[in-house]
């Protein structure tokens, strides 16, 4: 078993209450996955991102924050550096970076058109020039499914070709086709070479010495036996919905165990964004995971959620936060009221005693006042962008909690279409 998708309930906008059971972990759905670029949640230690939200789990001793129950990490950045084979070696991702919750990783394809240079795309991949040094590297299907494989995430995506915006009719369609070609080629390099996950195997080498972690020490390669990574397929199509609805149909034809809608929330207006969603999540099976990759803002991921879009991920709240951009809500004792931005910069937060937002659980806002928070920034100090980004984070993971609590309501008033299990071998 790779991946099983388990639907409680369904809303009448069509939004679903659920959970996947992955190989690391169990993940509630709706859910935001906070990104970690390169092996790190940027700025935030894994027993933090753990740890953050309101306290909603029964512990011991009380409730317990859920903390983050899945993460991303980018297979162009841990390629680059520090190389798939060094993470491979290490026994996967999860045990280089200490992170026993389950994973996804992304194919690559997103980063090597939007940070690489010299790009070359051919039918059989594309080859590009790291950013780093200006190295040359060459991608297929293949070798992202290769170095995907090596890292051992929960989740992989297939190799996709990015089409830029705004982009002809006919482009995005070629774009399109090439993107369908590269989904069934990555499924066929899956099926045969998934078995070759790190963690799927008892590890052998040094790095299983007594000299290792109590984290590594920990890992019980008896509970991976029989588990194997799933592969996504991506919807394309850019802003066409005839597009959306042909990429949606041929690669539900190829059948896999959930899919993602990609190329969205790359200049285009919101409400393009959210139709386009619209467009794409009726022609997807109902019984599969469905996730819209880098969206976006609280407020649209609330909405998106309710629309019924299962998993999310976006780099807003660590990126706003280290910038000083706070998500707060403008009543802080009404957690449905609108979402407004502090810039925690500004002179009148200088004496401001108060937390971040009144409303707010989480480790930051129960602690330090805006006060310290903005001297913090306007010092330098490394801190000041952790502590931004812990009540970010937890802004987002507060706000899904809520939708979910919203969603599970719905299991009495309406006959979920799909509450059976669906199981992949
Ligand atoms: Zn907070």
């Amino acid at each position: 078993m790779s991946l099983s998708f388990e639907i409680a309930a369904v809303s009448a906008e069509g939004g679903r209450r659920g959970q996947l059971t992955l190989p690391h972990g169990d993940v509630q759905t709706p859910v935001f996955m906070p990104v970690g670029t390169a092996a790190t949640v940027k700025a935030v230690a894994q027993d933090v991102v753990e740890t953050l939200g309101d306290p909603v789990v029964p512990g011991e001793d009380g409730l317990l924050p859920r903390g983050a129950e899945i993460i991303l990490a980018n297979t162009y950045h841990l390629y680059l550096r520090p190389g798939h084979e060094l993470i491979r070696r290490a026994g996967g991702v999860h045990r280089f970076m200490s992170w026993r919750r389950p994973m996804l990783t992304d194919s690559g394809g997103f980063q090597v058109f939007s940070l690489a240079s010299l790009r070359k795309i051919t039918a059989d991949g594309v080859e590009f020039r790291s950013h780093l040094d200006g190295s040359k590297h060459f991608f297929s299907p293949e070798h992202s499914m290769a170095v995907q494989i090596a890292l051992g995430a929960d989740i992989m995506m297939a190799f996709d070709e990015c089409v830029e915006t705004p982009a002809s009719w006919e482009r995005t369609r070629d774009s399109m086709a090439l993107t369908h070609a590269w989904a069934a080629r990555s499924k066929a390099y899956w099926e045969e070479h998934r078995h070759e996950v790190p963690w799927a195997y008892p590890p052998s080498g040094p790095h299983e010495s007594k000299s290792g972690t109590e984290f590594a020490r920990a890992y019980d390669h008896q509970h991976f036996e029989e588990k194997h990574q799933a592969l996504f397929g991506i919807v394309q199509g850019g802003m066409y919905p005839d597009l959306r609805k042909e990429s949606a149909e041929k690669l539900v034809e190829m059948d896999f165990p959930g899919y993602a809608i990609g190329g969205l929330a790359v200049g285009e207006p919101r409400e393009v964004t959210r139709e386009m969603i619209m467009r794409t999540l009726e022609h997807l099976p109902s019984d599969k995971p469905r996730y819209v990759m880098g969206v976006g803002y609280p407020d649209e991921i609330e909405e998106y959620a309710r629309m019924g879009v299962d998993m999310m991920d976006c780099v807003l709240p660590t990126r706003a936060g280290r910038h000083g951009l706070l998500f707060i809500r403008e009543d802080p004792h009404d957690r449905r009221s609108p979402v407004v931005r502090l810039n925690i910069k500004k002179l009148d937060n200088a004496e401001n005693q108060g937390p971040i937002d009144a409303g707010c659980h989480c480790q930051v806002c129960r602690r330090y006042s805006r006060a310290y928070l903005r001297h913090l920034f306007a010092s330098g100090e490394p801190l000041g962008a952790t502590l931004n980004s812990i009540h970010n984070l937890a802004f987002y993971l507060e706000t899904m909690e809520r939708v979910r609590g919203d969603l599970s309501k719905f299991p009495d008033s309406l006959e979920p279409p799909s509450a059976r299990e669906v199981r992949f071998p």
